[in-house]
């Protein structure tokens, strides 16, 4: 039986009538550029992640770069992350003119290690960007204490983990501003490119509702040079008929890394380390193993699918080789790289589907 590691269309089936019905009202209203739906999907993502101030933006990564942006960092400041993530995380860093600085992680939650935070630390650093890798939440108290301490921002990186909780909180609502991305594989997805800043702050979120609109508050009039990015209204209403699902889905995806953590414990691979401070939503069921390529191989022959994220870790990656890194320079980030191999663990998949991938993985042992 061949096992997919993500099926939209198995999703979207049952609420197809819903998703349909949502774009044909925008197309009737023909407000494709902020309307209402875009305003009424801020209030709800607000409300899930119990913030005062949602922004629709056009990806998760224009989410990062406006929020970096509007909390001042540019030419001449260093922003601290870690080394293992999305590519976005760190170009976003680079693109703004500053430098990325790239701590190591914690080998069994894949998180920022906040132990490795405070020597990476100087004058120059402005902000701190943890990743919620996986869709477990980093060591935000940990995280917040430092950056309160220097003085520094910290923007989350909540990509793959809207929804998830830490200490009973929100992702998003944990550091200065949170950004979520609607990329179609990513938990709550939309039909195309999507994302969100969310906020407590006030003047970061005025920023914010500025930079997405060329700099201004009033059309012609530019306070600051920014960008065109906004998330179109059409993706929004995508998301709010999805979005009464999400809890559902995760559900979904919770229960299928149970079964795995049940199944495959005993054999030689870790299985996702979960924190106590932790409520893991599963974006990727991520397990490590030694010999990770064969491995793959011998998924691939017995038609399962899985993927490798992330193969190469930023500090070794040629577009950041002027950034002065070396092999070995980070050891937790590369050997995730070379050991990580995620899973099928989207909610829609058959109880057969689970039981297949675990059987196809004893037999490689
Ligand atoms: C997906 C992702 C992004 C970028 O989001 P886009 O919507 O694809 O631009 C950034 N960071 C992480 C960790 C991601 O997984």
């Amino acid at each position: 039986m061949a096992v997919p590691l993500l099926d939209i269309k198995r999703q979207h089936a049952p609420i197809r009538e819903e998703i349909d019905a949502a774009v044909a009202k925008v197309l009737d209203h023909g407000l494709f550029i902020l309307g209402p739906e875009v305003k009424q999907l801020e209030e709800e993502i607000a409300k899930l992640c119990g913030v005062k101030h949602a922004i629709g933006v056009a990806s998760g990564t224009d989410a990062l770069m406006l929020a970096l942006h509007a909390c001042g960092v540019g030419p001449g400041d260093e922003v601290i992350t870690s080394a293992f993530s999305f590519f976005a995380s760190a170009s976003v860093i680079s693109r703004l003119g500053a430098k990325p600085v790239f701590v190591d992680i914690d080998i069994d939650t894949y998180n920022l290690d906040p132990g490795k935070l405070e020597t990476a630390i100087n004058s120059r650093t402005k902000a701190i960007l943890p990743i919620h890798i996986f869709g477990q939440c980093a060591a935000m108290d940990e995280i917040v204490a430092i950056a309160t301490r220097h003085n520094i921002k910290v923007v989350e990186d909540a990509a793959q983990a809207i929804g998830t909780e830490y200490k009973g909180k929100k992702a998003g609502s944990l550091g200065d501003a949170g950004c979520f991305s609607f990329f179609p594989t990513k938990n709550l997805g939309c039909g195309g490119d999507g994302g969100m800043v969310v906020t407590n702050n006030d003047e970061l979120a005025d920023m914010v509702r500025m930079l997405r609109v060329h700099g201004g508050k009033f059309e012609y009039l530019h306070e600051v040079i920014g960008y065109n990015s906004r998330l179109d209204t059409l993706q929004a209403a995508i998301l709010l008929a999805k979005l009464p699902y999400l809890t559902q889905w995760t559900d979904g995806r919770r229960t299928n890394a149970a079964y795995y953590d049940k199944a495959l414990s005993g054999l030689p691979l870790k299985t996702p380390v979960v924190s106590k401070d932790a409520r893991h939503i599963y974006h990727q069921y991520t397990i490590a193993i030694e010999k990770r390529d064969d491995f793959i191989e011998h998924l691939k022959a017995n038609n399962i699918s899985s993927k490798v994220y992330y193969p190469v870790p930023f500090h070794l990656q040629k577009c950041f080789s002027d950034l002065g890194y070396h092999l070995g320079d980070i050891p937790n980030c590369e050997q995730a790289s070379n050991t990580v191999v995620s899973l099928p663990v989207f909610g829609e998949m058959t109880e057969a589907e689970r039981t297949e991938v675990v059987e196809v993985i004893k037999s490689f042992f």
